[in-house]
């Protein structure tokens, strides 16, 4: 069975529309980004659309020189931060690798942090505080959880151990109770760890290197990547085409993870607008 991001994505852009009759002031998201990326541009056209779809504002701070100063974009988000204009900020990742993301990040307020990435928001995650929730993680579990996936008592394996996808998403799926593995890049004998899965969730950015040998009859398998093939094709980490007779549930690419991270950062908008007002208890 498909779980279809695309779908699922959707009725969560419907409540976020629905939602936004009721504000009355602007919503405005802003969006950072440093040089030239050809994938980040993708990615930022994609949530300025939605933006508009649902009537959230959005500005793009764009700035195309590659060797811009660490200072200025951290100049810029503390201006954005001082803005009451500006409800949430999002920095494009990656930035070039002259700037220090940690700093740059870490300079959001945690009253605008739409991503939910800074150290502030983390910690909270792991201590199982309330908190924002990093987009693409809790799109999966939001993703499992339309589908009737119960998730406590599972072994789930994750793939990655970014801050932005696989750290964040193995501390909300403890939060589940789920059993949780993290496998990286030096794990050893991978497709032993990998078959042992209940729930198997891939997000290393290696197109189609989760086979089905490496999965277990019926497993459910999510898959994070976006990636180009051979042939220059959109494709996940998971080779689709042979996994998916084998597994009882598997997301798409694309049409699975994706349009779900990007309708989980609208939603974040309208959080850190609640948040701004008092109006959800997370104790910033
Ligand atoms: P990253 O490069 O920061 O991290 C990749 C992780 O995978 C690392 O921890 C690395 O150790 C591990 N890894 C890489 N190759 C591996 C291998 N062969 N075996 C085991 N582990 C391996 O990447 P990221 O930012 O977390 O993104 C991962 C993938 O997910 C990328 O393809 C990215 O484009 C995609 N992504 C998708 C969405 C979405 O909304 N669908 C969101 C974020 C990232």
């Amino acid at each position: 069975m498909i779980l279809d991001g695309k779908k699922v994505s959707n009725l969560i852009i419907n409540q976020v529309k629905e939602q936004m009759r009721d504000i009355e002031d602007d919503v405005t998201l802003a969006i950072v980004s440093v040089g030239k990326n050809p994938a980040s541009e993708i990615y930022i056209r994609n949530k300025m659309k939605m933006c508009q779809i649902v009537g959230i504002n959005c500005i793009h701070y764009h700035n195309n020189n590659n060797h811009v100063v660490e200072d200025s974009i951290v100049d810029l988000i503390v201006d954005l931060n001082r803005d009451p204009r500006i409800t949430g900020i999002l920095v494009q990742l990656p930035l070039p690798e002259h700037i220090n993301e940690k700093r740059v990040i870490e300079t959001i307020s945690p009253l605008k942090d739409v991503d939910g990435f800074s150290n502030y928001n983390i910690g909270r995650l792991w201590a199982g505080d309330s908190c924002v929730y990093p987009c693409t993680p809790d799109g999966i579990i939001t993703l499992l959880e339309h589908y009737g996936i119960n998730v406590s008592g599972k072994h789930c394996v994750i793939i990655g151990r970014s801050n932005i996808v696989g750290k964040p998403l193995a501390a909300m799926m403890l939060q589940k109770n789920a059993t949780v593995t993290v496998c990286h890049s030096k794990t050893e004998n991978l497709e032993e760890i990998t078959r042992q899965a209940d729930i198997l969730i891939s997000a290393a950015g290696a197109p189609k290197f989760i086979t089905a040998d490496m999965i277990k009859q019926d497993a459910i398998v999510v898959d994070v990547g976006i990636n180009y093939d051979e042939d220059g094709h959109i494709c996940g980490d998971v080779d689709f085409d042979t996994v998916c007779d084998k597994a009882s549930y598997i997301s798409p690419v694309p049409g699975g993870v994706g349009p779900m991270t990007v309708a989980k950062l609208m939603q974040r908008v309208l959080i850190t607008k609640k948040l701004q007002e008092g109006k959800v208890d997370i104790d910033v």
